[in-house]
């Protein structure tokens, strides 16, 4: 989708937000601990290349992306850091992975299987050969061994095969952010049994997201940070944050249209709203096709500290508001951020939608163009 600049929509990306963050849980680490960033799915809809580095410079030493085609995008923008890939690739790009030098995870013999045949087919290059990191399913259900002797095995046949190294082990916890701590105890001894029964230490162990970090034992020499980065609290509201962070990301647009209409009036498809008196309605130029959905109907916008509900369906590519008075065109209309002494964030919209801030900031689709800014 091409991205539109000539409409006021806009996500504001504060990089000296992104650094701060980091740099402020630098505290939790111990001497051996280091971080990489998480920049998948764009940098969790912030702007991966700007997020990384952005990243780099506040001190993370590596990165961690979800797909082969993310890494490559890193390593063609030119980062020569570790790059971790967190999900199974498919094994035609195999030879990229070589290339770029992308870490890749194993998650089962039959998949390791897959890939050392697949790899005999291959000529590497000198000083190319394929990093592995094991993938250890401790109770997320996801990715990764269950059983220990099949790491053995594994590592066995890594340490045979041909132009591939075993340089990391890892796991992922289903509960780092919630109140209860007794499942992520149990993920936690799981992996510890594990590890004390491996052969010697590969080079990165890694076990902990931005909730384990906060609020858990980090354990291992690596930190996979995502969204406390970002500045948003990985639990939602369940749990407090031990140190302020803030949020990254504003989404702005600006009234493209201001009209007075009647009383008795419908708004949008399907005629779902009537005005009840002569109502002063704007239209902004953004809609479910930006990844704002029309579950927000009904939610309220900023435009100069005033709440202005969205009145009438969200549409493709607009919506509509219902305005105290009148505005001149072009006026700014927040959507995430502060506008006056109000503000909306990001848990606002994702509490009113029943959802977790991750998923709206992802949703943000690519046609609403990313501006970078060093606010704080
Ligand atoms: C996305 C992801 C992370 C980052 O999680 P945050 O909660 O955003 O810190 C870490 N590890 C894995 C395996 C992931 O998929």
């Amino acid at each position: 989708m091409v991205v539109s600049y000539y409409r006021p929509t806009r996500v504001i990306v504060d990089l000296a937000a992104i650094k701060e963050n980091i740099r402020t849980q630098q505290q939790y680490l111990a001497k051996d601990q280091t971080i990489f960033a998480v920049v998948k799915a764009n940098g969790y809809g912030h702007g991966v290349l700007a997020v990384a580095n952005a990243a780099q410079q506040a001190g993370a030493t590596g990165f961690c992306v979800a797909t082969l085609d993310e890494g490559i995008e890193l390593r063609e923008a030119g980062f020569q850091e570790p790059i971790f890939i967190l999900g199974p690739i498919d094994l035609n790009g195999l030879i990229w992975a070589s290339k770029y030098q992308l870490g890749l995870p194993i998650t089962s013999l039959e998949y390791l299987h897959e890939l050392i045949q697949q790899a005999k087919l291959l000529t590497f290059a000198k000083n190319q050969v394929l990093q592995l990191h094991l993938a250890f399913d401790s109770g997320m259900g996801r990715i990764g061994f269950r059983q220990a002797n099949e790491i053995q095995t594994a590592i066995q046949w890594m340490d045979q095969a041909e132009n591939m190294e075993w340089v990391g082990i890892f796991t992922h916890f289903a509960t780092a952010d919630e109140q209860g701590k007794a499942y992520w105890q149990q993920q936690f001894s799981r992996f510890e049994t594990v590890l004390a029964q491996l052969p010697r230490q590969p080079k990165y162990v890694h076990v902990s997201n931005s909730a384990t970090l906060l609020w858990q034992k980090p354990i291992g020499n690596v930190i996979r940070m995502g969204i406390s980065m970002y500045g948003l609290n990985p639990s939602g509201t369940t749990l407090a944050l031990p140190v302020p962070l803030k949020p990254a990301l504003r989404l702005v647009s600006a009234l493209t249209q201001v009209k007075l209409v009647e009383k008795g009036e419908k708004i949008g498809y399907g005629k779902t709203y009537e005005t009840t008196q002569a109502e002063w309605i704007g239209t902004v130029p953004i809609g479910y096709a930006d990844g704002f959905i029309r579950k927000f109907q009904g939610f309220s916008l900023l435009v100069d500290g005033y709440e202005c509900e969205i009145v009438g369906r969200i549409c493709m590519d607009q919506l509509m508001i219902r305005l105290p008075k009148s505005f001149p065109l072009g006026t700014e209309v927040v959507i995430i951020g502060k506008s006056k002494e109000k503000e909306i964030s990001m848990q606002d919209l994702a509490d009113y939608v029943d959802t977790i801030h991750y998923e709206l900031a992802c949703l943000i689709s690519t046609r609403v163009p990313r501006v970078y800014v060093e606010e704080s």
